[in-house]
């Protein structure tokens, strides 16, 4: 996917800081933080969204789950985190590459969702 933000980030065409890598995904920082610890963990095989996703990515999506916590642990969030998948328009995603945003710091991170 030559037009895909998250394809060219995997690819090194497109600088980021990053936190992990190996043959299948890759962490790095949000461009804009929203705590204090905002990490994003992709695949490095596009994928678009959890919408998407099917059997094939079982795989895959478990290392990347399985992995978050490893690496919320080198980013010093042993106090705990949040982990938020957002899937398309209603979820409010973004970038159609999917990506397990990170967050943390010393405060909590609040309520789930925003009360309507
Ligand atoms: P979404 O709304 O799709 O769940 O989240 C997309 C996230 O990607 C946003 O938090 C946004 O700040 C981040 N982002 C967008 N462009 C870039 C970029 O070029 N580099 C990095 N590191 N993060 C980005
Ligand atoms: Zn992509």
């Amino acid at each position: 996917m030559a037009d895909c933000l998250f394809c060219r980030i995997a690819a090194g065409e497109i600088p980021c800081k990053k936190v992990y890598e190996d043959e299948q995904m890759l962490a790095f920082h949000d461009i804009h933080p929203q705590r204090p610890v905002h990490f994003l963990i992709i695949p490095k095989p596009h994928l678009s969204s959890l919408y998407d996703a099917g059997s094939e990515h079982e795989a895959l999506l478990g290392r990347m789950m399985a992995k978050a916590g490893e690496l919320a642990r080198a980013e010093g969030l042993d106090d705990g985190f949040r982990t938020i998948v957002n899937t398309g328009r209603i979820g409010g995603q973004e970038v159609y590459h999917l990506h397990l945003h990170i967050l943390g710091g010393p405060e909590p991170v609040g309520p789930m969702t925003q009360k309507r």
